[in-house]
């Protein structure tokens, strides 16, 4: 059973590596084992929803949906997390779902790796929906904080230029050593606490974040992703504030509208001349 009011978490959206949905299911292992070794006070209950399609041929985006539909498995049947914490996987994702799901969103997951993604519209969408977007300096994002003020913007990892400098020196084993949080949740995906009778099956994952050469820095930007997820769960409590922030977003989602952007792309590149339609 899932509780109304609680925080409705909402990453939907294509699955694909740099979009990071991997970085989302971390989030949600370190919720369940908070809840395992009893550091539950003052909870936040929360729904984390994904959903979202893969291309037929794309192995690790298969593999990550069976990861978080099996995460969701183990959190959703576990009696010591109850109402605490729920995960839903909504099968065949697309816009007839997403008018039901965007105005049901407290929370909009926009966490992309910086500087991967050109735009999205699902933030926008969001946005103008009344969530509040917990996301990267990446894509549109950038221009909602603007216009939303980022006090109303739950901001954190690293930015597009501070991946690039990154690169060089990546060691991701060492910032999973560096932080009990981010080992212990590797320790369960590791200990097979998901696949349980599927030996192996998330070892691709585990390697993948592991990997120096991980083109998505999803360890990077764990510590500074947990951080900014508390920092939700806390204003949540306070439903005046919520609200307010809520209504903030939808009041400043105006930039997104589709003649301004219509306008200004004929402006700099099409440079057509405006034809009035034509008389009924
Ligand atoms: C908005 C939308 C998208 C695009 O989502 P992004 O978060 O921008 O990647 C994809 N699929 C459906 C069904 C949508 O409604």
């Amino acid at each position: 059973m899932i509780k109304p009011d609680a925080l409705f978490d909402t990453q939907v959206k294509r699955i694909h590596e740099y979009k990071r949905q991997l970085l989302n299911v971390l989030h949600v292992i370190h919720l369940y084992d908070l809840i395992r070794r009893g550091d539950a006070n003052n909870w936040v209950p929360r729904v984390v929803i994904f959903g979202g399609k893969a291309a037929p041929g794309y192995q690790m985006a298969k593999r990550i949906i069976k990861l978080i539909n099996n995460v969701a498995r183990v959190v959703n049947e576990d009696p010591l997390v109850g109402d605490l914490l729920k995960v839903v996987f909504i099968p065949n994702y697309r816009v007839t779902a997403m008018e039901i799901i965007c105005p049901g969103t407290d929370l909009s997951e926009q966490i992309s790796t910086a500087g991967k993604e050109a735009s999205g519209t699902g933030n926008m969408k969001f946005m103008l929906n009344g969530a509040l977007t917990i996301g990267t300096l990446d894509g549109a994002n950038i221009e909602i904080r603007e216009e939303v003020g980022e006090e109303n913007f739950f901001l954190f990892g690293l930015t597009a230029d501070e991946v690039e400098a990154q690169k060089s020196d990546y060691d991701p084993v060492a910032i999973i050593r560096g932080n009990q949080d981010f080992s212990r949740v590797m320790g369960l995906l590791e200990a097979g606490c998901f696949n349980v009778g599927e030996p192996g099956l998330f070892d691709p994952i585990i390697e993948a974040i592991k990997g120096a050469f991980d083109p998505w820095m999803t360890a990077a930007d764990f510590v500074a992703y947990i951080t900014a997820q508390k920092a939700v769960s806390k204003a949540f409590k306070d439903e005046e504030a919520w609200t307010r922030m809520s209504i903030l977003n939808t009041a400043a989602a105006g930039k997104f509208s589709s003649d301004r952007t219509i306008e200004e792309y004929n402006r700099d590149i099409w440079r057509l001349t405006p034809v009035a339609p034509l008389k009924a």
